[in-house]
This record gives C-alpha cells, sequence and structure tokens, in this order.
C-alpha cells in the first residue's frame, strides 16, 4: 500500500437505496477532486431497485433497468457487488458473501427494511412478496398461472393498497381481497378517503378491515376468528423488518431494530457508523421517522454532509426533516394525493384521479435523475422540508 493509500479516509456505503445511494453520490461528487477519501457502495445487485415500482413489476410490467455503474462513472466512488454479511464495528470491518472483507474508517448503514415474513406462521413458506426485485417476479408468474383465483393481499398500509389496485387493475380475471386491522386509508382526510374507496370499488377490490391474519397456508389463510380465506395467491405487506447485522454487530437499537442516531445521523453507540433511511430510527420532533423515499433521500444526503462537518473538524449539524406528502397509486390511471402537516398528520388539501396519477409518476420517477443532478451538482440534492416547530426537539435545547 502506498501512502498516499494509507492516509486516505475509507467509506464503506452499505445498500444502494434511495438512501445509501443519496450518501455515496454525495460524498463522491463533493471530494472527487481532492483524493484522500475514498468512497464504496456495497449493494446485491448492479441496478438500482426503484422499490416505489415493485408492485409494477409484480404485475408483469417492465420498468427501467438502472445501472449502478454508469451512475457512479466519473464520480470517483467505488462499487463492490455483494451481500453484506456481516459487521465488526470493533475491527472496522465488513464481510460480503463472497468471503471478501473490506475495511472501513467511517461506515454508511443503508440496507433499507422489508415486509415482516417471520412474525406471523406461514408468510415465509407461503405468502408472496415485494421485498425485491426476484420476489416480485416470482409473485408476477404466479399471478399470470391462476386465472379465476382469488388473491388476498395482506396488510392494508400504502403497499398493501397500491399492490391490491395494481392486481386488480392488470388482473380483472381475478378477485383481490385486502385484508388488514385497519381500515385502509384510515390516516388519510375523508375527502381522500372516499376516492379510495370509490376507486377499489371501481376496481373491484374487496376490503374486509378489523381483521387479524393468524396464519398463511398453502392454499390461503386463517384468521384470528378460526375463519379461512382461500386463495390462489397470497401477497405479504404487513409489518417491517430490518436487518438483523446492527444488532449483532452490537450497535444500539430501537425495538424494531433500527440503528438508533444522533442528530448528526451518527450510531449512538458507535460514532464512526452513520445510519440512513429505513435502516434508522432518527428523532424529530414528532417521533421517530417512519420509513419513506421522501424522508431518505434527504438522510442519505445529510449523512454525507455531516461526515465532510466531521472530517473537516466542524460540529455536524442536526437533521431535521417535515414530511409533506404521501403519494398512492391506484393502477396506473388513478392515484390519491395526500397532502401532509411536517408531522404526516393530512390537510385538508388532496389530489385525486389522473393528476394524482402524474404527480405519484412524477414522483416515483424523480430519484434517478436527482442523483445523476447531485452528481454534477451536489448542493442541488441538499434542499428539502425541515418541519419548522414539528422537528424541533426542546430537550436537545
Ligand atoms: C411497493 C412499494 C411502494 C412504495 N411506495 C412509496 C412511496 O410512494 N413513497 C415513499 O416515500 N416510499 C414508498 N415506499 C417505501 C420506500 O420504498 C422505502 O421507504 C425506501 O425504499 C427506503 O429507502 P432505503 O434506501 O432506506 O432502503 P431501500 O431502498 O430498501 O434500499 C436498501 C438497499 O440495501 C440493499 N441491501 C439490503 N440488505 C443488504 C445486505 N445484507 N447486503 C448488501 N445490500 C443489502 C438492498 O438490496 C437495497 O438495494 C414503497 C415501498 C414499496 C415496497
Amino acid at each position: 500500500m502506498n501512502a498516499k493509500a494509507a492516509q486516505r479516509h475509507e467509506v464503506l456505503v452499505l445498500g444502494a437505496g434511495y438512501a445509501g445511494l443519496s450518501t455515496t453520490i454525495q460524498l463522491a461528487a463533493r471530494t472527487r477532486k481532492r483524493g484522500n477519501l475514498q468512497v464504496t457502495l456495497i449493494n446485491p445487485y448492479d441496478t438500482f431497485t426503484e422499490r416505489l415500482r415493485l408492485h409494477m413489476t409484480a404485475t408483469g410490467q417492465d420498468t427501467a433497468r438502472l445501472r449502478l455503474p454508469e451512475l457512479l462513472d466519473g464520480t470517483g466512488a467505488g462499487f463492490v457487488r455483494g451481500w453484506v454479511t456481516a459487521v465488526d464495528a470493533e475491527a472496522k470491518t465488513v464481510r460480503i458473501d463472497d468471503d471478501r472483507t473490506l475495511r472501513y474508517d467511517t461506515l454508511v448503514y443503508g440496507l433499507g427494511s422489508i415486509a415482516d415474513t417471520v412474525a406471523v406462521p406461514g408468510v415465509d413458506d407461503h405468502a408472496y412478496t415485494l421485498n425485491s426485485p426476484e420476489d416480485a417476479v416470482v409473485l408476477a408468474d404466479r399471478l399470470s398461472r391462476i386465472d379465476g383465483e382469488t388473491v388476498v393481499v395482506c396488510g392494508s398500509g400504502l403497499t398493501g393498497i397500491e399492490a391490491a389496485a395494481e392486481i386488480a387493475e392488470r388482473h380483472p380475471e381475478l378477485q383481490v381481497i385486502l385484508l388488514g386491522r385497519q381500515e385502509p386509508g384510515a390516516r388519510m382526510h375523508p375527502k381522500a378517503k372516499t376516492h379510495l374507496d370509490a376507486a377499489f370499488a371501481r376496481l373491484g377490490v374487496r376490503v374486509r378491515s378489523g381483521v387479524d391474519v393468524v396464519k398463511v397456508l398453502p392454499d390461503g389463510v386463517e384468521l384470528a376468528d378460526g375463519s379461512g380465506v382461500p386463495a390462489g395467491a397470497v401477497l405479504w405487506t404487513s409489518g417491517t423488518r430490518v436487518s438483523p447485522l446492527a444488532a449483532a454487530a452490537g450497535l444500539t437499537i430501537d425495538e424494531r431494530g433500527r440503528v438508533v442516531t444522533d442528530g448528526a445521523l451518527r450510531s449512538v453507540s458507535h460514532p464512526d457508523i452513520y445510519a440512513v433511511g429505513d435502516a434508522a430510527a432518527i428523532r424529530q420532533g414528532y417521533g421517530v421517522m417512519h420509513g419513506t423515499c421522501q424522508g431518505g433521500m434527504p438522510t442519505g444526503v445529510h449523512a454525507a454532509l455531516s461526515i465532510l462537518r466531521v472530517l473537516a473538524g466542524k460540529e455536524p449539524k442536526p437533521f431535521r426533516f417535515g414530511y409533506y406528502h404521501t403519494p398512492v397509486s391506484l393502477g396506473r390511471n388513478d392515484a390519491v394525493v395526500q397532502f401532509t402537516r411536517p408531522d404526516d398528520s393530512p390537510r385538508r388539501i388532496v389530489l385525486t384521479g389522473k393528476r394524482a396519477a402524474k404527480y405519484k409518476e412524477t414522483v416515483t420517477a424523480a430519484p434517478w435523475p436527482t442523483f445523476a443532478r447531485m452528481k454534477r451538482m451536489p448542493v442541488s440534492g441538499a434542499f428539502w422540508p425541515h418541519g419548522g416547530r414539528y422537528t424541533r426537539i426542546r430537550s436537545a435545547k
């Protein structure tokens, strides 16, 4: 190793999702001329997974192949294709599934989250998920082979709503039933909820709320009251689970396994590790942030800015983020956009129908060109709503 390489600060970014990719591009673009910092991104695929489109993949629709090496070209950031199997926070190394070990000075943990397939028996064995592009393709194949049967979508959150609508629109030959504890859109303004209900009625999606799925079987689901719902396919979208790697590495985690961070987005137990996106438990004035792409990208950018400030011997600034919308697709030609206060509570302003579908598509398509723009002009990614009084943490003063 030459002297220059020995002095170089190594940043490893785990996960090329919305958050990890934001950190990578920001760091690389802001430091490419300096040569004293090396950023390396690790991800199992060499393409960017647009999670926001996985319900489209699951219904046989083609989506763009967004190649990570092309995006990173010219930034100086390295790319390693692999699945991270362990983090050693004391030795400051990361193990990859091909048995390589990579060293870091600073680690950025952005491994995202997936639907929880372990809490309810049978989910792992019999249910389909939207947890990865492969999972979505497997579901697409199943849906194309069960003409006339029922598809049960478990989970009435936003992923369940979008998936149920998409399946019903693309597969009118199937009966779609959405099961969940809560009414779909329960947190929306009544105007948005009314539109959602009408869209489900139009698409023929049957909704059963107030039900608890206690078991998934090869041919349907069992409910808490002992009754069953037969199905040719069960899609599981309920709950969230994060990678167990942070817990195994001894990082301080919250009750859902997310890395607990300080205001700079550093792990509170291991300040040389930053956590971003769905994998992080980030406290704001309104509570701990929940996983979204709209919040995930700013966390990624902020972690990059914090790392650069710390390396420059400056105090990092506290992260602040306020939500502003919840766009929900209802098939390809309809959607509902619930505008929100910074704490994610619904405002009265709602967009519906074709205009909402256009809005949702614009939002979904935006991250990739945003990354490309950040590469040329990093500052363009550094603006997001800070949430005013909603995000202020009083005890921090
Ligand atoms: C169908 C669907 C629709 C959605 N719609 C919206 C929406 O409209 N608006 C919105 O804001 N949010 C939406 N979300 C949520 C949004 O996708 C997530 O909040 C967002 O992806 C989080 O970004 P992230 O970077 O933290 O994680 P991710 O985007 O999930 O990226 C994590 C990355 O880490 C990689 N990874 C995981 N484990 C390992 C490992 N061990 N080793 C190496 N790499 C690993 C993954 O492959 C992935 O590339 C939706 C989600 C789904 C499933």
